[in-house]
């Protein structure tokens, strides 16, 4: 399994901005040996039709198709994106997005064939996926401790040991599952993570919203 490195924008950008953000990233190739995810609002994603890196939504409804006003199915997304974050601690706090939520939206994303990215904060969140008895192999976790992420908030990362210090936790429930680590990464300490051999990729809200400042990042996480 390659690294990967994933632009979560949030709510940021308009489709202007989008396409403006795509010609800088698209003017050079990107290296082969990372997958590159974006995960823009779903607005934008028609912005990004055709593109040569991966696309991600930043949530999906935890109920199939159906008469849901407001919601997005997983089947809805499957045919334009490969990956899907799910349980972000954003979602939890401000939309009371509660382990059960997390959970039923989770096997929505399996049930279509995608890959989610499951966001935790402790260990009970990773604990609460256990119950749900899916293939270790059929996910990744991303691990977003609360005081490390939205560094546009001053968020501070956590350094490779506190990230390897909970990977070895999580490795006493789920043997083989990819830990992902999410919190104020930037140009400064991406390549930090990129050494350890426990991090299998990171999660990059803020630092990505610039086009330029995102493609130094992806390079300097491919070459270490
Ligand atoms: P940040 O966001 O890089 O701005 O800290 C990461 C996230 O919350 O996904």
């Amino acid at each position: 399994m390659k690294k990967l490195i994933i632009a979560n924008f949030k709510a940021h950008k308009n489709l202007k901005e989008a396409r403006e953000w795509l010609a800088v990233f698209n003017r050079e190739t990107l290296p082969d040996n990372v997958d590159v995810v974006v995960c823009p609002a779903y607005p934008l994603l028609k912005a990004f039709e055709g593109v040569s890196f991966k696309l991600g939504t930043q949530d999906v409804s935890a109920l199939p198709e159906g008469p849901h006003t407001g919601q997005v199915a997983a089947s809805q997304v499957a045919e334009v994106v490969d990956f899907v974050i799910v349980g972000h601690s954003e979602r939890r706090r401000d939309f009371n997005e509660t382990d059960e939520m997390v959970g039923q939206k989770l096997l929505q994303v399996l049930a279509n064939n995608l890959n989610p990215l499951v966001c935790v904060s402790t260990l009970d969140q990773v604990k609460y996926l256990k119950t749900l008895k899916i293939p270790e192999d059929s996910f990744l976790l991303v691990y977003e401790p609360l005081d490390a992420i939205s560094s546009e908030l001053g968020g501070h990362a956590y350094s490779v040991k506190d990230i390897e210090k909970f990977a070895r936790e999580v490795k006493k429930i789920f043997k083989n599952v990819p830990l992902v680590y999410g919190g104020s990464v930037d140009m400064e300490n991406v390549a930090e993570f990129s050494a350890s051999k426990d991090i299998q990729g990171v999660l990059v809200g803020n630092a990505s919203l610039k086009a330029k400042d995102f493609l130094n990042m992806v390079r300097v996480y491919a070459v270490c």
